[in-house]
């Protein structure tokens, strides 16, 4: 593998892409120290933080795969109040995170999206306007995402969570509320109305071939993505593909397959955010770690209240801290540094692919 080669190369066949997921030992860490390099060239060592609110586990989708699934009756519901997530948006702008991802099971009502609305503009009033809001609150119409940026949110992260339609029909009912084309239609409203975008993947969903994998990522660059997050497949019990958990790959081919999904977004998509997702921590305690070194330049401490972070369990083994974030994040730096890689307070971390696209469209315009 030639470093110099890979990060300049721009146009990638898909069987190139397979190449690279396929890589396996040496070849493999030869694969992570690439990517690695090719962050440090097109998007500095610098790790930015999202303090991720969890709004509620309110749903109206009964996605197969997804433990707050509408039908799922073991889960208790919450909301948080205004002032739970004030107080947890003004934690992460005292802690100098600079930015916040506000995330909920998805519902689409006047009421939720005038709720989304306050709280957006009541964030930007106390922290003049200086938090970052990054938003992933499903599927909505294009005025609600239109309302929700004019007020200052900046960012959405929509995954596709596979590109593939067959598969994507295979974890979905098959009803009006989950359709592949409406989700696609959300993520390019999202573009145009000037958010940066981000999307992303499960990886190591039943019958997911490696070249499924391989167009996702060939769909990220088609689709001009600024942002990715996308982490392993994680059986929840009480969903019904709790069924297909001896189709999977292991836990650990599950892990090592999405550092390389990393590490290849990163070397193909070269200067977007790439957050390195929670769900890896689930399966290894230092699994946030792992995905920084192989490419990501994203963490999101989770910052929601005690109250309701037990309940929003997608996911089996979901971390869940009884000790301090910020002591955390400070025994997390100490490991991310062996690797190069510094966390970054104070600064939102925007996408400079964003920055890029909107440069590249300014030339065509003129
Ligand atoms: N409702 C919002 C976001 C909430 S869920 C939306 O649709 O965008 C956030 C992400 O958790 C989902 O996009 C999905 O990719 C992931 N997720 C859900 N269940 C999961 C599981 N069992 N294993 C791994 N990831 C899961």
């Amino acid at each position: 593998m030639n470093y110099q080669y890979l990060r300049d190369k721009r146009e990638w066949s898909s069987e190139e892409i397979v190449s690279l997921l396929a890589s396996e030992g040496d070849t493999m860490q030869q694969l992570f120290d690439i990517a690695s390099e090719v962050k440090f060239h097109y998007a500095g060592n610098k790790v930015y933080l999202r303090g991720l609110i969890e709004y509620s586990n309110i749903c109206a989708k009964d996605c197969f795969y997804c433990g707050i699934r509408k039908s799922n009756q073991e889960v208790r519901r919450y909301v948080l109040s205004e002032e739970e997530v004030l107080n947890a948006a003004r934690f992460a702008y005292e802690q100098n995170y600079a930015s916040i991802v506000i995330q909920a099971g998805e519902l689409e009502s006047p009421s939720f999206t005038r709720k989304i609305s306050q709280l957006v503009r009541k964030i930007k009033d106390f922290s003049n306007g200086e938090l970052g809001i990054t938003l992933s609150l499903g599927e909505q119409k294009k005025e609600t995402f239109r309302e929700w940026f004019e007020l200052g949110a900046h960012r959405y992260l929509l995954r596709i969570e596979s590109t593939n339609p067959i598969l994507f029909s295979a974890i979905h009912p098959d009803t009006s509320l989950h359709r592949f084309d409406r989700r696609l239609q959300a993520l390019s409203d999202l573009k145009e109305i000037g958010y940066q975008t981000g999307t992303g993947v499960m990886i190591g969903l039943p019958g997911q071939k490696i070249e499924d994998l391989a167009s996702d990522i060939q769909f990220f660059l088609d689709f001009d993505i600024d942002m990715i997050g996308m982490g392993p497949y994680l059986e929840h019990e009480h969903t019904p593909m709790f069924a297909q958990r001896n189709e999977l790959i292991s836990m650990a081919d599950r892990f090592e397959l999405t550092l390389k999904m990393i590490a290849v977004c990163r070397i193909v998509l070269k200067d977007i955010n790439i957050a390195s997702a929670t769900a890896l921590q689930a399966i290894h305690p230092e699994g946030r770690e792992h995905g920084i070194a192989a490419g990501a330049n994203v963490i999101m401490p989770n910052i929601t209240p005690d109250r309701a972070k037990a309940n929003y369990y997608l996911y089996e083994n979901k971390p869940m801290f009884k000790e301090g974030v910020q002591k955390h994040l400070i025994e997390l730096n100490r490991r991310l540094v062996a690797s190069g890689n510094e966390i970054a307070y104070g600064t939102w971390g925007d996408s400079l692919h964003f920055a890029q696209r909107l440069n590249s469209k300014r030339a065509n315009n003129d």
